[in-house]
This record gives C-alpha cells, sequence and structure tokens, in this order.
C-alpha cells in the first residue's frame, strides 16, 4: 500500500490558500506568460494584481500591511507559481528586499515601504552585485557619502533582477571604505524621480527571458541617511549574512517545484508520445529515467522541507541553506536535463515549456551565491 506524501509543514488552512493561489496563477498569470517574455519584463498593472491576491509578503505581519501568515504561506506562492509555469515575476527578489526591512528596518521604515510592496505598488530589488565584484561582495565599488542629513551614492550595479520596474532598492554600499566588514551598509535607495539614477538596457540572457535583469547607474544621488536600513550605518554586512538563509532557502524550494514540474510535464509526454509501435514510457530507459528523476525530485523534497521546517523554527543555519542551495539547484539541471532528452527533438522548442525550464533552471546555480561559494561556506563548518 502506497501512501502520498504531504509536506509536514502544510495544514488545512495552507491547502485551501494553495487552493486560490493556484487558480490564480494557472487562470490569470499564466497565459500572461508569453506577454512579458516578449516585453522582457512584468508590467506594473500585473504586479499589483498578484498584490491584490494577497501573493506579495504573504508572510508579513498584518500591521505592516502583509498577509499575517509565515514563511509557509510564501512557500505556497512559491511552488503554485512554478507548477504554473509563471517564472516571469520577480517574487524572490522583491521577497527578500521586503524580509531585509521587516527583519532590520527601524519602525518607521518598515511602516514607509511594507504596505505599498504587498499591494504590488511598491516593486523591490536587491542590488548586490557590481561589474568587478559578484561573489567577492568587499570589493563593491559603490560608495555613499555621508553629506548633511544625506548619502551621496556613487557608483553602479548589473544583473539586478526587477531592475526596470523596482521603485525600492536594497543597495550594498561602502559607507567607510576602510572599515572592511563594517564599513559597508543597505542603503534602502527610493528611485521616483532621483536625480542621477539610471537604469541601463534589460541584459539579454539565454532563459528567464520575462525577467528585467538589468544594469543600474548611480551618479551622485542624494539618499535621505534616514534611509540606511535599521539608521545605523555599517551594518550592512551582517544584515546580508543574516538574511542568507532566507534566500537560499526559496532557490532551493524553487529547484524542487521545478523539477517537479518536469517530472510530471515528461511523464505525460511520454505517455503520449509513441516509437517503434509503443507509448515512450513502455520503453525500460524511459521509466528508468524517470524512476531516477522522480527519486531525485523526492529526496529534494524531503531536504527542503525539513529546512522549511527548520526555518519556521528560527533554526536553519546558514551552512545548510547553502547545501539547499548547491545540491537542489544542481539535480534540478541534471533531471530538467533528462526530462529535456526524453521530449526529443520537442524538447529543444521554447514552444514546449521542458525547454525553456532548461534554459531557465542554469541561473539557479549562479545567483543567490554561486555553488561554488555555497560549498565554500559548507567547508567552513567542516
Ligand atoms: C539572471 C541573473 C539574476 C541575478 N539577480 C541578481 C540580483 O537581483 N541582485 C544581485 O545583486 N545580483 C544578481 N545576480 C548576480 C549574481 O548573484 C552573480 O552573478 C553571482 O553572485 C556571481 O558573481 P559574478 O557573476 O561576479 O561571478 P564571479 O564572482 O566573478 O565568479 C566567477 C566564477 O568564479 C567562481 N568563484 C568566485 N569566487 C570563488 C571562490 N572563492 N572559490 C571558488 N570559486 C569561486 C564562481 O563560483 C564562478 O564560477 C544575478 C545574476 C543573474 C545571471
Amino acid at each position: 500500500m502506497t501512501h502520498a506524501y504531504r509536506s509536514p509543514w502544510l495544514d488545512d488552512e495552507l491547502e485551501a490558500f494553495r487552493d486560490a493561489v493556484r487558480r490564480f496563477a494557472n487562470n490569470v498569470l499564466a497565459p500572461r506568460e508569453p506577454k512579458w517574455q516578449q516585453a522582457r519584463r512584468v508590467d506594473t498593472l500585473s504586479w499589483r494584481d498578484v498584490g491584490g491576491m494577497g501573493m506579495l509578503l504573504a508572510g508579513v505581519p498584518e500591521c505592516y500591511g502583509g498577509g499575517g501568515g509565515t514563511f509557509a504561506h510564501d512557500c505556497v506562492v512559491f511552488e503554485e507559481l512554478e507548477y504554473a509555469g509563471v517564472t516571469s515575476l520577480g517574487k524572490h527578489v522583491h521577497e527578500i528586499c521586503a524580509h531585509y526591512v521587516l527583519a532590520h528596518g527601524t519602525e518607521e521604515q518598515k511602516r514607509r515601504w511594507l504596505p505599498p510592496m504587498a499591494r504590488g505598488e511598491l516593486v523591490g530589488a536587491i542590488a548586490m552585485s557590481e561589474p568587478s565584484a559578484g561573489s567577492d561582495l568587499q570589493g563593491i565599488l559603490t560608495r555613499a557619502v555621508r553629506s548633511g542629513d544625506e548619502l551621496v551614492l556613487d557608483g553602479s550595479k548589473t544583473f539586478i533582477s526587477n531592475g526596470q520596474v523596482a521603485g525600492l532598492l536594497c543597495v550594498v554600499a561602502k559607507t567607510d571604505p576602510g572599515a572592511g566588514a563594517k564599513g559597508i551598509s543597505l542603503l534602502m535607495v527610493e528611485t521616483g524621480d532621483l536625480a542621477g539614477f539610471r537604469r541601463g538596457a534589460t541584459l539579454d540572457k539565454i532563459g528567464q527571458h520575462g525577467q528585467d535583469t538589468s544594469e543600474l547607474f548611480f551618479d551622485g544621488c542624494r539618499v535621505p541617511a534616514a534611509n540606511v536600513l535599521g539608521g545605523t550605518e555599517g551594518r550592512g554586512f551582517a544584515q546580508l549574512m543574516d538574511q542568507l538563509p532566507y534566500e537560499r532557502a526559496i532557490i532551493g524550494l524553487v529547484a524542487v517545484a521545478a523539477m517537479e514540474r518536469a517530472l510530471r510535464l515528461t511523464t505525460d509526454y511520454a505517455r503520449e508520445r509513441r516509437a517503434f509501435g509503443k507509448a515512450l514510457i513502455e520503453m525500460q530507459n524511459t521509466r528508468f529515467r524517470l524512476a531516477e528523476a522522480k527519486t531525485l525530485a523526492h529526496v529534494g523534497r524531503v531536504f527542503i522541507d525539513s529546512c522549511i521546517q527548520r526555518f519556521l523554527a528560527g533554526t536553519l543555519d546558514t551552512a545548510t541553506a547553502s547545501m539547499a542551495k548547491w545540491w537542489l539547484t544542481d539535480v534540478q539541471c541534471q533531471v530538467v536535463d533528462e526530462c529535456l532528452q526524453l521530449h526529443g527533438g520537442y524538447g529543444y522548442m521554447r514552444e514546449y515549456p521542458i525547454a525553456r525550464m532548461y534554459a531557465d533552471a542554469r541561473v539557479q546555480r549562479i545567483y543567490g551565491g554561486t555553488n561554488e561559494i555555497m560549498k565554500e561556506i559548507i567547508a567552513r563548518t567542516l
């Protein structure tokens, strides 16, 4: 007798929330994907629609405009977006930006930015990477120099997700270049009509075409000193380190959901497609490949569920979150590649979801800290 596995962090209330999210993702958002992929961005009205459905900041307290749920609510939304093939919405960086504010912002900062972010009126982005510094964050050149009750921001960022639509940027900048990690601050930049701020073109990527990954330029931008996250300069590096498990758990979860989707799509395809007088699924190689993929997806599911439970309990450490990030994204690429192979030539056509999943998956091993950096972090705990 087989028993269906159910993630231990789920309950009936979350399942009801999942049903509503699933319907909206399938009926409203998924049909917009082709338009977003062509435009290379999600339009601002759609962001508001998603916010209006309670799919943004679901885990943020209601007093800050959020859904009043937990990380489990966020997880349900991430899963359902992936299952529905809604991959253009930069919800991950939006949520990460919001969680920086929630975890480290002053009371005034939380009340100012979180409610419009929950409504999808203010889109968030994280601006860490620079043309000459990605993994090595301490090597960033962006400077924020105090001038009265303002900071003057100079520098450039690259590869910034939500770069074209973001109205709130969490910018990593050096406020005291001689102080090493203690000289880094997170500056919350409201792009509005900020003088000296410029967005570069949307970058031309091999996948994730609906995401507006961009370069950003700051040329003498005057930002209120009150916009330093938490109100005090020099805390940026510690704030970044504190939030990394959140970001890495999300990337790991999306990797698992992608494997689950790839498996479902490919199983359906293998049942339909015939060769040599029988369905592909009747061939032993197909059955074994799918059995292996199912095993990997399930092992991944159990591991990420353990990470989610530990995150909910406040005990997910950086090394374990790093294991989830590197291993699950590596396995995602392996599983999606096998699933594409089982589609034959159709797997290489962008018209087929598995082709887009293949191109979309690759960057999971790069952003959010490369998988090599994850292994460095884990190795420090040996
Ligand atoms: C689509 C996309 C979206 C992104 N979104 C964002 C975003 O929203 N915000 C943001 O700030 N950034 C974003 N990034 C940037 C991303 O986080 C960086 O690309 C990543 O951190 C790697 O930095 P890098 O590209 O400078 O590579 P590098 O740091 O130059 O690394 C090059 C190679 O060297 C390896 N390497 C580096 N250091 C070590 C080491 N110590 N030991 C072993 N190997 C090492 C790396 O693993 C990699 O394989 C995004 C990138 C992409 C492609």
